[in-house]
């Protein structure tokens, strides 16, 4: 079954049921409030993440939530998410989730200067997954 019509997604950190976004390839995880976005969410928000390049991580990589397979590190700035490869989904720890608006708030400063639209990604893509934060 397509992982997307699936409503009991384990999250892949603590093992609870993630929670869908109403009509959204979005899922967020209630406990450790990690987001897991899928392919049609991930090619809106963050393209560049189906494409970044796999890289070698110390850490275990947590298991896909819809195959259970472990996922694959990517590099995204300087921290690492979990990607699946087969399933075209990406997760987003918390704690990575927080890095991540760390990053994009001295690139949101380095921006001031550069004007780079180029600067704007992390950003961009933390406000949109950080402040829609309805659930079904
Ligand atoms: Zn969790
Ligand atoms: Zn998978």
């Amino acid at each position: 079954m397509p992982f997307r019509t699936r409503t009991d997604l384990p999250c892949p950190r603590c093992g609870v049921p993630l929670v869908r976004y109403a009509d959204r390839d979005k899922w967020r995880c209630k406990r450790c409030v990690g987001v897991l976005l899928g392919p049609a969410e991930l090619a809106v928000e963050a393209p560049w993440l189906l494409e970044e390049a796999a890289r070698a991580s110390t850490s275990a990589q947590p298991p896909c939530p819809a195959c259970a397979q472990p996922m694959t590190t990517i590099g995204f700035e300087n921290i690492e998410l979990d990607r699946c490869d087969a399933d075209k989904v990406v997760w987003f720890d918390a704690a990575e989730l927080g890095l991540v608006v760390e990053i994009a708030h001295s690139e949101a400063d380095r921006e001031a200067e550069l004007s780079q639209l180029e600067q704007q990604k992390p950003l961009a893509l933390i406000q949109r997954i950080l402040a829609d934060d309805e659930t079904p």
